[in-house]
């Protein structure tokens, strides 16, 4: 990964031409303010009809001296009837010279007129859908002649392709923000986020980090092998510091190491996202042919909509977090805990697979809290959540179902399985030593389990009654035990 992402580094921000200043901009600016020389009239082959009107006058007047100059006589040259034919055939020459400029002129210029009429009727109706359809005969003028004809039908064509490109562009921006009003689960948002720019880019291969407590995560990936150098790359940091896009060039002959990617990539966009003035995430995409025109543009288009998105989708997984979490402990809460556990047995139903709940309750946790206050009295509940946390497996859920009572959800269990890990964490919570000033005490817990489908119901909440009057025989039956059946 370093050593390719070295090659061709360079990041910078999108500035935009300075129109103004450049030779165009002039020449442009001079067009507008119809600067030209030798105008006379509004249209064009009327000022030229004058021009050579009035330059075959002056020739067919200055062609008597000229012939004298040569030598004629002047009985021949210097009469009012030579001086009348030669201003006449100067006349003539010059209407001749202006219909035969409207004939070769005027044609090709109609036919360029017509032509961009016919484009223009047909851009409206297609480039705001499909710019390839641009690049084809009907969004495109004849450009078949070496000059000023020639040079406009190209200007023009030109046109047509800023004009398709900004149309796409403004389609592509419209889809994209509604893609990111249309997400506030951040997952979702993150994969169709990534989708898109791909996409958009033509990049075989991405990924969609967030910056989560002090480091870099992966969200979202595609084409992309799962890779710790990579979240860790220095590139990838540099660019999220300074801000901007960057855009890295792999040579040809470049051998690389620790690829990544799931082939040889030519170009990287690194496009960290920007919210008030830091990263909070960065995307990732690679391509193993150049990037299209137009796409480092609509990237920084892209990630200033992405930015509010993302932002908006991390303050509702916060939010959502919160609400589901115990405070004091960090586990669940009993409302969402119960959500799981409903979702769980529905998933154990349908899979026809086992599933089994603990219900665990400390045993005289009042005599704890009146004798050594209420503060160890927390502390103490969340000993036993980071015990029973220590214990469980990925998969089992924890929660917090009241006061000092907790449920534990164990997908897959049997009630041999259950009544396992129920006997591990009372000897855990057994062997716990909770330190109070220059003193430590311990204190025990009793369990109630049950394991559907060894015990005959039909919904989760009696399920969690039967473990729950385990429980109650566990502490009548004498307190830090286990009753599984
Ligand atoms: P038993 O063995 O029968 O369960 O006896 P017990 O003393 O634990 O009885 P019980 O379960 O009824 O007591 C619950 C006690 O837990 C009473 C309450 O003060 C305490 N408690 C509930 N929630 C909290 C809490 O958040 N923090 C602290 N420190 N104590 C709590
Ligand atoms: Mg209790
Ligand atoms: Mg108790």
């Amino acid at each position: 990964m370093s050593r390719y992402f070295q090659a061709g580094f360079e990041c910078c921000r999108f500035t935009g031409s300075r129109l103004k200043n450049s030779a165009l901009g002039v020449g442009f600016g001079a067009l507008l303010h119809g600067e030209h020389k030798m105008r006379i009239t509004r249209k064009v082959f009327t000022d030229l009809a004058i021009w050579m009107a009035l330059f075959g006058l002056v020739i067919g007047a200055i062609f008597p001296f000229f012939m004298r100059a040569l030598g004629v006589p002047v009985e021949l040259v210097m009469t009012p009837w030579f001086f009348l034919a030669c201003l006449s055939a100067g006349a003539v020459v010059g209407a001749a010279n202006q219909a035969l400029a409207r004939v070769v002129v005027g044609s090709r210029l109609e036919l360029l007129a017509e032509r961009m009429d016919f484009v223009a009727a047909n851009l409206r109706g297609v480039a705001l859908f499909d710019r390839s359809t641009c690049e084809v005969e009907d969004c495109r003028v004849a450009d078949d002649s070496d000059d000023q004809i020639g040079a406009s039908a190209r200007a023009f064509n030109s046109l047509v392709h800023a004009l398709a490109e900004s149309y796409h562009t403004e389609h592509a921006v419209q889809n994209f923000s509604d893609l990111m009003v249309s997400h506030i689960e951040l997952g979702a948002l993150t994969e169709e986020a990534l989708k898109h720019l791909m996409a958009d880019s033509g990049a075989a291969g991405g990924a969609l980090l967030l910056a989560e407590e002090g480091e870099l995560r992966v969200h979202a990936r595609q084409g992309m092998r799962e890779d710790a150098a990579f979240v860790r790359s220095d590139q990838l940091h540099r660019a999220m510091n300074e801000g901007g896009i960057c855009l890295i060039n792999i040579p040809e002959g470049l051998m690389v190491d620790g690829v990544v990617v799931e082939f040889r990539p030519l170009e990287v966009f690194i496009v960290p996202i920007p919210y008030k003035d830091v990263s909070l995430a960065a995307v990732v995409l690679a391509s193993a042919t150049p990037f299209p025109e137009g796409a480092r543009a609509r990237l920084e288009i892209f990630r200033r909509a992405l930015s509010l998105a993302l932002r908006n989708a991390i303050a509702h997984d916060d939010l959502r977090r919160l609400a589901a979490m115990d405070p004091l402990t960090g586990i669940y809460n009993r409302r969402f805990g119960l959500q799981r556990l409903k979702d769980e047995f529905s998933r154990a139903v349908r899979a026809g697979s086992a599933l089994a709940v603990l219900m665990l309750d400390l045993d005289h946790f009042k005599v704890v809290n009146d004798t050594y206050g209420h503060l160890t009295g927390d502390r103490v509940l969340m000993k036993l959540t980071h015990l029973a946390r220590s214990l469980l497996r990925e998969g089992d859920v924890l929660l917090r179902y009241g006061g000092e009572e907790f449920l534990v959800i164990l997908p897959g269990a049997s009630s041999h399985d259950a009544a396992l890990m129920a006997e591990r964490l009372r000897h855990a919570v057994e062997d716990a030593s909770i330190t109070y000033g220059e003193q430590s005490f311990h204190i025990t817990v009793s369990i109630g389990a049950a394991s559907y489908p060894e015990v005959n119901i039909d919904n989760q909440e009696a399920l969690v009654q039967i473990a729950d009057t385990r429980l109650y025989q566990a502490k009548e039956n004498g307190r830090n035990r286990v009753v599984a059946n």
